[in-house]
């Protein structure tokens, strides 16, 4: 059994640190003010090739998997959390269905354009009606003069204020079963009949838009329908496997980032003529930060791991979203109380990490939805008398 990354995975590491350090985390409270990652930074992103890490070198890739995508959303989340969903998003929510589901054809239109970061990707499942009960979505997609007319809005949408291109999902056959209705098309931002619309105000993670597409008489050609009609709530509940990944990934940085100040602060502020490092109470609180960060970095490399080896990993997937999201929490609040009342002001990080750690909890599938598809592997096993888990 060998739990280490090996030689190029440790390399990817070295360097993304070395760069989020330098490039990202300096302007990770501005970003947060400003509500936006700048052109200048995205350019830099772009040049580290980490819009294109997970596709293959024939398209303008780096080629590497989910291994390696999941350092990525690591260390750059560590320095900036809104920065790393900027990139998760981008590749496993819209890179990963065209590798999964698209034509050669999509595959040569669009991937060279997304692994250059010319363009930046979006998913949009998420409707007013339909979140967690995605399969409720009424966004309309009708044949029409050889093509398709997409007719609704979408709401929530990350990377949806900067992005270039978006994977839609609309319901095709509403006459047939749920499971049947709905399915995959990949519009291109500036196509008429699409434009954008709120852009939400949130509580962290602000220089990552979050946006609603409106569709009204939006006209796509037959070609760009992704997958198979009528297989969009599997196509989609596929891609989130693989995203929750990514998110995981996530907020094991923002809890990472909590502990590296929490511990940094411990060690030079003094009362009672001692750094605050001194007293139990304070390390038992770093204690479990580190214990619960370590668990979780155990369970999101196992789930990318079990991705990249062809391996079932929904359910390991689900486990480490789960842990790692509700780890970033628990970490964020200690951070606040460790740095007692300037964590609670914005001249220090934590009420930052705070905001920006709660998200993890919600989207990609909310914590009861992680536990729902935990307890479903758990039953099934327990019928399988224990074979199916490990
Ligand atoms: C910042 C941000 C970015 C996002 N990015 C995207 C994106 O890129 N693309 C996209 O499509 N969507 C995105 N979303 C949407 C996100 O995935 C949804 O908000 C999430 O899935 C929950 O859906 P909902 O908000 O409608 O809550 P609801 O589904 O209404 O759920 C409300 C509460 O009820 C619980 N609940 C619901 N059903 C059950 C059940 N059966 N059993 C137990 N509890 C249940 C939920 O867990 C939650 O606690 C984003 C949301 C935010 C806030």
């Amino acid at each position: 059994m060998d739990f280490e990354l090996d030689d190029d995975h440790r390399a990817l590491q070295h360097e993304l640190r070395n760069f989020a350090e330098k490039e990202v985390a300096p302007g990770a409270e501005e970003r947060d003010h400003a509500g936006r990652v700048s052109d200048e930074l995205k350019t830099k992103l772009a040049e580290m090739g980490l819009f294109g890490i997970t596709i293959p070198e024939e398209y303008g890739g780096a080629g590497m998997g989910c291994v390696a995508s999941s350092i990525v959303v690591e260390e750059i989340s560590r320095a900036c959390a809104g920065t790393g969903v900027l990139i998760s998003a981008h590749n496993s929510l819209c890179v990963e269905p065209i590798l999964l589901f698209g034509s050669d054809e999509q595959k040569q239109k669009y991937l060279p354009k997304l692994a250059s970061g010319e363009w930046i990707g979006c998913l949009a499942l998420t409707e007013a009606g339909s979140g967690t009960d995605m399969g409720a979505a009424v966004c309309r997609a009708e044949q029409k003069n050889g093509g398709w007319e997409i007719n609704g809005n979408k709401i929530f949408i990350t990377n949806g204020g900067d992005a270039s291109l978006v994977v839609v999902l609309a319901l095709t056959d509403p006459e047939v079963k749920k499971s049947r209705r709905l399915s995959f098309f990949i519009v291109e931002v500036d196509t008429p009949g699409l434009t954008i619309g709120k852009l939400e105000k949130k509580l962290g993670i602000r220089c990552s838009t979050t946006a609603e597409h409106i569709f009204e008489n939006c006209c796509v050609p037959e070609q760009n329908l992704l997958g198979t009609r009528g297989k969009g709530t599997s196509q989609a509940l596929a891609t989130l496997d693989g995203g929750r990944i990514g998110i995981s990934a996530q907020a094991l940085g923002i809890a990472q980032a909590c502990l590296d100040e929490s511990a940094r602060y411990a060690n030079t502020r003094e009362q009672f003529g001692q750094t605050l490092g001194r007293f139990q109470a304070i390390q038992h609180k770093l204690a479990d930060m580190a214990v619960g960060i370590a668990a979780s970095r155990e369970l999101v490399y196992r789930a990318a791991w079990l991705k990249d080896t062809g391996g079932d990993f929904s359910y390991t997937g689900a486990m480490a979203k789960l842990f790692a999201s509700e780890t970033s929490s628990k970490c964020a609040n200690h951070a606040v109380q460790i740095f007692g009342g300037y964590g609670y002001c914005e001249d220090y990080p934590a009420e930052r990490l705070l905001r920006d750690a709660k998200i993890t909890e919600i989207y990609e599938g909310t914590s009861e939805a992680q536990r729902m598809v935990i307890a479903r592997g758990v039953l099934a096993a327990a019928e399988a008398n224990w074979e199916s888990v490990v």
